[in-house]
Protein backbone atom coordinates (compact mmCIF):
# COMPACT_ATOMS: atom_id res chain seq x y z
CA UNK A 1 0.00 0.00 0.00
CA UNK A 2 2.85 2.33 0.89
CA UNK A 3 3.83 4.25 -2.46
CA UNK A 4 7.21 5.70 -0.75
CA UNK A 5 8.94 6.15 2.04
CA UNK A 6 11.50 8.27 2.93
CA UNK A 7 13.20 9.17 5.88
CA UNK A 8 14.02 12.98 8.00
CA UNK A 9 16.10 12.36 11.12
CA UNK A 10 14.31 9.58 13.29
CA UNK A 11 10.93 9.56 11.42
CA UNK A 12 9.51 8.03 8.59
CA UNK A 13 7.79 10.00 5.93
CA UNK A 14 5.08 7.96 3.80
CA UNK A 15 3.22 8.24 1.35
CA UNK A 16 0.09 6.74 0.36
CA UNK A 17 -3.15 5.89 -1.50
CA UNK A 18 -5.46 5.17 1.21
CA UNK A 19 -8.74 6.28 2.74
CA UNK A 20 -8.06 7.72 5.77
CA UNK A 21 -10.36 6.49 7.83
CA UNK A 22 -9.02 2.72 7.59
CA UNK A 23 -5.36 3.72 8.93
CA UNK A 24 -4.19 2.52 12.08
CA UNK A 25 -1.96 5.22 13.35
CA UNK A 26 -2.16 7.79 16.53
CA UNK A 27 -3.78 10.48 14.71
CA UNK A 28 -5.81 10.87 11.61
CA UNK A 29 -5.92 14.56 10.80
CA UNK A 30 -9.10 15.84 9.50
CA UNK A 31 -9.98 18.80 6.75
CA UNK A 32 -12.81 20.08 9.04
CA UNK A 33 -14.46 23.77 8.61
CA UNK A 34 -14.30 25.62 11.16
CA UNK A 35 -17.77 24.91 12.77
CA UNK A 36 -16.14 21.74 13.65
CA UNK A 37 -19.71 20.34 12.70
CA UNK A 38 -18.88 17.99 10.59
CA UNK A 39 -19.20 17.98 6.55
CA UNK A 40 -18.22 16.41 3.37
CA UNK A 41 -15.41 15.07 1.71
CA UNK A 42 -13.17 13.52 4.05
CA UNK A 43 -14.75 15.15 7.36
CA UNK A 44 -18.22 13.35 6.42
CA UNK A 45 -16.12 10.34 6.10
CA UNK A 46 -14.53 10.55 9.49
CA UNK A 47 -17.70 10.99 11.11
CA UNK A 48 -19.42 8.39 9.49
CA UNK A 49 -16.34 5.85 10.41
CA UNK A 50 -16.16 7.04 13.68
CA UNK A 51 -19.59 7.47 14.81
CA UNK A 52 -21.92 9.92 16.27
CA UNK A 53 -19.97 10.73 19.45
CA UNK A 54 -16.89 12.29 17.54
CA UNK A 55 -19.58 14.80 16.46
CA UNK A 56 -20.56 15.01 20.29
CA UNK A 57 -17.43 16.18 21.66
CA UNK A 58 -16.47 18.38 18.46
CA UNK A 59 -19.75 20.64 19.37
CA UNK A 60 -17.79 20.85 22.90
CA UNK A 61 -14.82 22.42 21.22
CA UNK A 62 -16.24 26.08 20.44
CA UNK A 63 -14.77 25.65 16.46
CA UNK A 64 -11.29 26.42 15.47
CA UNK A 65 -9.67 29.24 13.52
CA UNK A 66 -8.48 28.36 10.19
CA UNK A 67 -4.74 27.55 10.07
CA UNK A 68 -5.45 25.99 13.56
CA UNK A 69 -6.54 22.23 14.64
CA UNK A 70 -7.78 20.54 17.52
CA UNK A 71 -7.92 16.83 19.05
CA UNK A 72 -10.40 14.38 19.77
CA UNK A 73 -10.44 10.74 20.37
CA UNK A 74 -11.10 9.10 17.58
CA UNK A 75 -14.08 6.58 18.57
CA UNK A 76 -14.94 3.41 16.30
CA UNK A 77 -11.91 4.41 14.20
CA UNK A 78 -8.74 2.52 14.74
CA UNK A 79 -7.42 5.77 15.09
CA UNK A 80 -7.01 6.51 18.69
CA UNK A 81 -7.56 10.49 17.63
CA UNK A 82 -8.37 12.81 15.20
CA UNK A 83 -6.93 16.14 14.75
CA UNK A 84 -9.41 18.54 12.82
CA UNK A 85 -6.84 21.08 11.26
CA UNK A 86 -9.07 24.08 9.64
CA UNK A 87 -7.65 24.84 6.35
CA UNK A 88 -7.45 27.58 3.89
CA UNK A 89 -10.26 28.08 1.47
CA UNK A 90 -8.17 29.23 -1.93
CA UNK A 91 -8.84 32.80 -3.09
CA UNK A 92 -6.11 32.99 -5.66
CA UNK A 93 -3.39 32.89 -3.38
CA UNK A 94 -4.05 36.78 -2.19
CA UNK A 95 -5.43 35.72 1.32
CA UNK A 96 -2.69 34.04 2.64
CA UNK A 97 -3.82 30.79 2.07
CA UNK A 98 -0.11 29.55 1.73
CA UNK A 99 0.97 30.15 5.20
CA UNK A 100 -2.71 29.34 6.50
CA UNK A 101 -2.02 25.39 5.41
CA UNK A 102 1.48 25.33 6.35
CA UNK A 103 0.22 26.69 9.74
CA UNK A 104 -2.30 23.75 9.71
CA UNK A 105 0.50 21.12 9.16
CA UNK A 106 2.40 22.75 11.73
CA UNK A 107 -0.25 23.16 14.59
CA UNK A 108 -0.99 19.05 13.91
CA UNK A 109 2.48 18.22 14.79
CA UNK A 110 2.44 20.30 17.51
CA UNK A 111 -0.83 18.69 18.98
CA UNK A 112 0.50 15.55 17.94
CA UNK A 113 3.50 15.86 20.18
CA UNK A 114 1.84 17.68 23.28
CA UNK A 115 -0.14 14.31 23.52
CA UNK A 116 2.92 12.13 22.98
CA UNK A 117 1.19 10.80 19.89
CA UNK A 118 4.01 9.11 17.08
CA UNK A 119 2.11 8.26 14.24
CA UNK A 120 0.22 11.07 12.42
CA UNK A 121 -1.97 10.58 9.01
CA UNK A 122 -2.87 13.68 7.04
CA UNK A 123 -5.17 13.96 4.04
CA UNK A 124 -4.55 16.62 1.45
CA UNK A 125 -5.73 19.60 3.50
CA UNK A 126 -7.50 22.42 1.35
CA UNK A 127 -7.60 20.31 -1.95
CA UNK A 128 -10.87 19.24 -2.40
CA UNK A 129 -13.53 21.71 -1.99
CA UNK A 130 -12.01 24.12 -0.67
CA UNK A 131 -9.91 24.76 -4.03
CA UNK A 132 -6.23 24.97 -2.92
CA UNK A 133 -3.97 23.74 -6.27
CA UNK A 134 -3.45 20.13 -5.30
CA UNK A 135 0.80 20.72 -6.36
CA UNK A 136 1.60 23.93 -4.54
CA UNK A 137 -0.63 22.04 -1.50
CA UNK A 138 1.72 18.91 -1.63
CA UNK A 139 4.87 21.34 -1.78
CA UNK A 140 3.33 22.64 0.93
CA UNK A 141 2.41 19.57 3.26
CA UNK A 142 5.67 17.97 2.69
CA UNK A 143 7.92 20.65 3.02
CA UNK A 144 6.23 22.00 6.28
CA UNK A 145 6.29 18.21 7.56
CA UNK A 146 10.09 17.53 6.50
CA UNK A 147 11.12 21.28 7.90
CA UNK A 148 9.28 20.67 11.41
CA UNK A 149 10.49 17.06 12.21
CA UNK A 150 14.28 17.73 10.97
CA UNK A 151 14.22 20.98 12.96
CA UNK A 152 12.39 19.94 15.73
CA UNK A 153 12.57 16.49 16.92
CA UNK A 154 9.43 15.52 18.46
CA UNK A 155 9.39 11.64 18.83
CA UNK A 156 7.39 11.06 15.55
CA UNK A 157 7.69 7.77 14.22
CA UNK A 158 5.98 8.23 11.27
CA UNK A 159 3.79 11.06 9.26
CA UNK A 160 1.91 9.78 6.32
CA UNK A 161 0.36 12.09 3.73
CA UNK A 162 -3.00 9.76 3.25
CA UNK A 163 -3.90 10.47 -0.67
CA UNK A 164 -7.37 10.00 -2.01
CA UNK A 165 -6.22 8.97 -5.67
CA UNK A 166 -2.74 8.55 -7.50
CA UNK A 167 -2.53 11.88 -8.82
CA UNK A 168 -2.57 13.41 -5.41
CA UNK A 169 0.19 10.65 -4.64
CA UNK A 170 2.13 11.86 -7.37
CA UNK A 171 1.99 15.62 -5.99
CA UNK A 172 3.77 14.27 -3.30
CA UNK A 173 6.02 12.14 -4.96
CA UNK A 174 7.17 15.13 -7.04
CA UNK A 175 7.37 17.11 -4.02
CA UNK A 176 9.82 14.63 -2.05
CA UNK A 177 11.91 14.59 -5.12
CA UNK A 178 12.18 18.57 -5.30
CA UNK A 179 13.27 18.54 -1.56
CA UNK A 180 15.89 15.86 -2.01
CA UNK A 181 14.02 13.38 0.04
CA UNK A 182 14.26 10.53 -1.72
P1 LIG B 1 -11.26 20.61 1.98
O1 LIG B 1 -12.58 21.23 2.36
O2 LIG B 1 -10.17 20.89 2.99
O3 LIG B 1 -10.87 20.91 0.57
P2 LIG B 1 -12.14 17.90 1.23
O4 LIG B 1 -12.61 16.82 2.15
O5 LIG B 1 -13.11 18.44 0.24
O6 LIG B 1 -11.52 19.03 2.17
O7 LIG B 1 -10.87 17.37 0.44
C1 LIG B 1 -9.58 17.26 0.99
C2 LIG B 1 -8.87 16.09 0.35
O8 LIG B 1 -9.30 14.88 0.98
C3 LIG B 1 -9.14 15.90 -1.14
O9 LIG B 1 -7.90 15.65 -1.79
C4 LIG B 1 -10.04 14.67 -1.19
O10 LIG B 1 -9.85 13.93 -2.39
C5 LIG B 1 -9.51 13.89 -0.02
N1 LIG B 1 -10.40 12.86 0.56
C6 LIG B 1 -11.75 12.75 0.49
N2 LIG B 1 -12.18 11.66 1.16
C7 LIG B 1 -11.05 11.07 1.69
C8 LIG B 1 -10.80 9.90 2.47
N3 LIG B 1 -11.80 9.11 2.87
N4 LIG B 1 -9.51 9.61 2.80
C9 LIG B 1 -8.50 10.40 2.41
N5 LIG B 1 -8.65 11.52 1.67
C10 LIG B 1 -9.92 11.84 1.31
Amino acid sequence: MTALTAEVGNTHLHIVVADITTLDVDAIVNAANSALRGGGGVDGAIHRAAGPELLEECRTLGGCDTGSAKITRGYRLKARHVIHAVGPVWHGGTQNEEALLASCYRTALDLAAAHRLTSIAFPAISTGVYRFPPDLAARIAVGTVASEVAAQPRGMAAVTFCCFSEESAEHHKEAFAELGLV
